[in-house]
């Protein structure tokens, strides 16, 4: 059954563009089409609105799914604050998280990442005197290599006769940076690695060590966050509650338990899509926003797909890691506990972090390479309004999605005991990380719910748990297929896939998209307002 995200839907005859998922790239798209008067019909699979900044109730407790932190949006100024201003009418309202974002805990050494580029930069040098000039160095390449993806995305949004003509300048300087790996561009400042370890402590944010990432992921992700963490004032749903009244405006619509089951493709051209109650839904313009392996491998007729020969395409790409995350609900407010704001990042003492991650995967018994604690009521002011003497913590970290292959026929909350008995062990394992860290939360928690691969794919449809779609490998920066444009006329592409994981960086992916379609400079024009 089709629902709205709205209690009663209208629905209209028509549309101007039809938008697969509702993720934060087919919002963004949503909303920049809709503020061009077009009437966008938004379709999620999902029983509710967001895609992975959704969130989930249960037992008089809500928990974000895929927001911790956002930065770069304090001032006003800012281009992501002014993207999220313009899609959200200013409706959304953001937190600051304090000083201190981000904690990386090594063995029982602490390191904190503090808001502002000195203030790092001053704490870096103090926990490592030796090593001014390399931490120096190290946000002078940060700066560097994040100014250079300016041109690499523009060009992703050109038509392609101009991209063929000017492309190439716009995405050679970029290339120098995303080529190498995170660990060669620190390896060439300094032979410090207990140095190189604490500065790519917020690698579970992109989801590959050091010796696999590509420098620019690295640097987009550090530069984000230099100006501090924020969330979401009422939580991550205010996203698409937002969003959703900007769309609603223009006469468009989002539906939730909307699958799509396939893109109707008619002389090479997308003219629709089938849903999976069989219905037909036509527009002149279909966007995708549900990962690019889904759209052209599932969604797209598999004569289209051999036509236009995308699985050369997928040969080059692989998908993210995948995660588990302990969902907890505890008795008290986040001020009795003393929960703090800061996310901490957890690593074992004496492994780098690639061979933390390779001796994990040999078998998952061996040490968690990454825990990953995070405190979502602590950083929401309006929490206590809507849920108080609560407070959550969510526990994250990485999960291969083959130890569950066997049970991925098997539906939620049915999976049976041997895979309860995995969940559980992991569950335990996490609880001692975090009693260790926190250990008031011992005796507080009165809901624990534990997410594996396969919840992530039943409910986000990533079919091998993927936590951040793609691979941020230096080789998925050269895959010049990732953009908006499709070989297929009138199918578009958005959401972290033809980008970066992240939510701003989904955000631009919207701003692309709907750039590539009105064929509208978008960015400048919000930039003027
Ligand atoms: C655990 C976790 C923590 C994270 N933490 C942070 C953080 O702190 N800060 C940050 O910036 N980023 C974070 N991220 C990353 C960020 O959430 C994502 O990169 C971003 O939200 C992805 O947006 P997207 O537009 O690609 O769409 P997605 O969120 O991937 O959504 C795609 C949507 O498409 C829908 N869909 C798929 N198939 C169909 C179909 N056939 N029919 C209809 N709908 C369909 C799905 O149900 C889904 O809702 C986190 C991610 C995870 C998983």
């Amino acid at each position: 059954m089709i629902q709205s995200y709205k209690k009663n839907p209208t629905l209209s005859d028509s549309y101007d563009a039809i938008i697969i998922g509702s993720g934060m790239g087919s919002l963004a798209t949503a909303a920049v089409l809709s503020k061009a008067k077009k009437r966008v019909l938004v379709l999620e699979r999902h029983y509710t609105a967001g895609g992975f900044t959704h969130i989930f109730k249960r037992k008089g407790f809500e928990w974000d799914v895929g927001i911790h932190y956002i930065g770069e949006v304090q001032k006003p100024t800012s281009v992501i604050r002014k993207v999220f201003d313009y899609i959200t009418d200013s409706k959304l309202k953001w937190a600051d998280m304090g000083e201190v974002y981000d904690k990386i805990i090594v063995g029982e050494k602490n390191y904190d990442f503090v808001k502002g580029v000195e203030n790092f930069k001053n704490k870096m040098k103090a926990y490592f005197p030796e090593e001014k000039e390399a931490i120096d160095a190290y946000v002078g390449l940060v700066f560097e290599a994040v100014s250079k993806g300016q041109g690499f995305y523009m060009d992703k949004a050109l038509p392609p006769l101009v991209s063929k003509l000017f492309g190439r300048r716009m995405r050679n300087p970029f290339y120098k940076f995303s080529d190498q790996t995170t660990y060669d561009v620190l390896k060439s400042i300094t032979d410090n690695e207990e140095l190189i370890k604490v500065l790519t402590g917020q690698y579970g944010d992109y989801g590959l060590p050091p010796k696999q990432s590509s420098f620019y992921m690295h640097a987009t992700v550090a530069r984000h966050y230099f100006s501090g963490g924020n969330f979401p004032v009422g939580g991550s749903s205010q996203i698409a509650n937002t969003v959703d009244q900007v769309i609603e405006r223009a006469g468009g619509t989002i539906l939730i338990s909307a699958v799509v089951d396939e893109i109707i493709v008619k002389q090479n051209k997308a003219i629709g899509v089938k849903m999976a109650d069989g219905k037909t839904l036509l527009a002149p313009t279909i966007i995708s926003g549900a990962g690019i392996i889904n759209t052209y491998s599932k969604l797209l007729p598999a004569e289209v797909f051999h036509k236009f020969q995308l699985q050369q395409n997928l040969t080059k790409i692989k998908r993210s890691v995948a995660h588990a995350c302990l969902y907890l609900g505890l008795e008290g407010s986040p001020k009795d506990l003393g929960l703090p704001k800061t996310n901490y990042w957890i690593y074992p003492e004496d492994l780098d972090h690639d061979a933390a991650v390779d001796n994990y995967l040999q078998d998952i018994s061996n040490e968690f390479p990454v825990v990953y604690i995070s405190f979502p009521s602590a950083k929401d002011p309006d929490w206590a309004n809507r849920y108080p003497n609560k407070s959550t913590i969510d526990i994250i970290t990485l999960l291969p999605y083959e130890i569950f292959d066997k049970w991925e026929d098997t539906k939620w909350m049915k999976r049976g005991e041997a895979y309860e008995s995995i969940k559980e062990n992991i569950t335990n394992r996490l609880l001692e990380v975090l009693y260790k860290h926190v250990p008031n939360a011992k005796g507080k928690i009165v809901h624990q719910e534990l997410s594996t691969p396969l919840t992530t794919k039943h409910f986000v449809n990533y079919d091998e748990g993927e936590i951040y779609g793609l691979d941020h490998s230096p080789d998925r920066f050269r895959q010049r297929f990732l953009k908006p444009r499709t070989p297929i006329k009138n199918l578009y592409l958005t959401g972290q896939d033809i980008v970066t994981a992240g939510v701003a960086a989904a955000l631009f992916s919207g701003v692309i998209t709907a750039s590539a379609i009105t064929g509208k400079n978008i960015i400048g024009k919000i930039m003027k307002r």
